[in-house]
């Protein structure tokens, strides 16, 4: 048994780079008594790069449940286990919330060993807003479920990060375009750490037409960042900003919206949508 007695490791590991694996998650893995992991072929290329020739269970052989409660009895009998995926950090878009949901319940300590993820190395030089962002993950397949997932994020002030497959990068930023506007500032970054790195940043009309230019740069796994709406703010002249601002402070949406339109002459549509950007941003 190793000396990493009865304890849950969450490993990240690299998106493509190699060189991306920390010191400290090899010695994790080195030492550990099992690693659970997503895809045991998959991983066993990265395992059999750093010389780690410990156990794998499979996340795959037993059904949830079953494969939970072997690997909460493993740790409970004072056995360590390490829990990876096949790329970047555990449980982002990818299996063990349930895993350490039940971990946590039975005060099993789950310890992070962090290192990549896509979503926040595509932040990270996306040279878009980063003191606040919002992570939604892969949006829905279908185009309806998607439009409806979207609209319901039109008037989102924070930054936006979205996984996308490469079959559906395209129909993904077409529907961005018809929520967001086609002026709305997008970056896309494809294939981070890996040979065919590329990231895009421009309005998400320019970024489609790009993209369907280069059929190639469809391939690959996909990063969306979308800037936040407060800076369609601006496109509203100060005054009048200033105006709705003041009495959305003392009245109903409606009434302020209604009052800034007469006194404002602009459209009641745009001052509702930037009321509810308004009543969103920090004070
Ligand atoms: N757990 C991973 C992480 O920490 O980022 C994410 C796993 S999720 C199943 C896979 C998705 O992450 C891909 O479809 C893509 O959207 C994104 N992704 C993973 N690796 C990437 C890379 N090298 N470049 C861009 N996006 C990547």
């Amino acid at each position: 048994m190793s000396t990493l007695r009865g304890k849950l490791y969450i490993v990240a590991t690299p998106l493509g780079h190699l060189d991306d694996m920390s010191f400290r998650a090899i010695k994790t893995l080195q030492s550990v008594d099992f690693i659970a992991a997503e895809d045991t072929r998959h991983s066993a290329k990265l395992l059999t790069h750093y010389q780690i020739s410990t156990p794998m269970i499979s996340l795959h052989d037993y059904n949830e449940q079953e494969r939970h409660e072997k690997i909460i009895t493993l740790i409970q009998s004072g056995h360590s286990v390490a829990l990876i995926s096949d790329a970047g950090t555990p449980l982002i878009s990818d299996p063990g919330y349930r895993l350490v949901h039940a971990a946590k319940k039975l005060a099993i300590d789950a310890i992070p060993i962090p290192g990549p993820c896509a979503a926040i190395a595509a932040l990270s030089v996306s040279g878009l807003p980063t003191d606040c962002f919002i992570f939604e993950g892969f949006l829905s397949a279908k185009s309806s479920a998607r439009l409806a997932q979207l609209n319901v994020l039109k008037h989102e002030t924070r930054t936006m990060i979205f996984y996308e497959s490469p079959h559906r990068i395209l129909a993904c930023l077409d529907d961005m375009q018809t929520i967001f506007g086609q002026d709305r500032e997008v970056v896309v970054a494809r294939e981070l750490t890996k040979f065919f790195e590329t990231i895009y940043s421009d309005s998400v009309e320019n970024i489609l037409k790009k993209l369907r230019q280069n059929p190639s740069e469809q391939q690959g796994e996909f990063v969306v960042l979308v800037k936040g709406a407060v800076i369609e703010a601006r496109v509203m002249d100060e005054e009048t900003t200033r105006v709705l601002n003041c009495l959305l402070a003392e009245l109903p949406i409606k009434q302020a919206v209604k009052l800034t339109a007469e006194i404002s002459k602009k459209s009641k549509n745009l001052l509702y949508d930037l009321a509810l950007i308004l009543q969103k941003a920090p004070k």
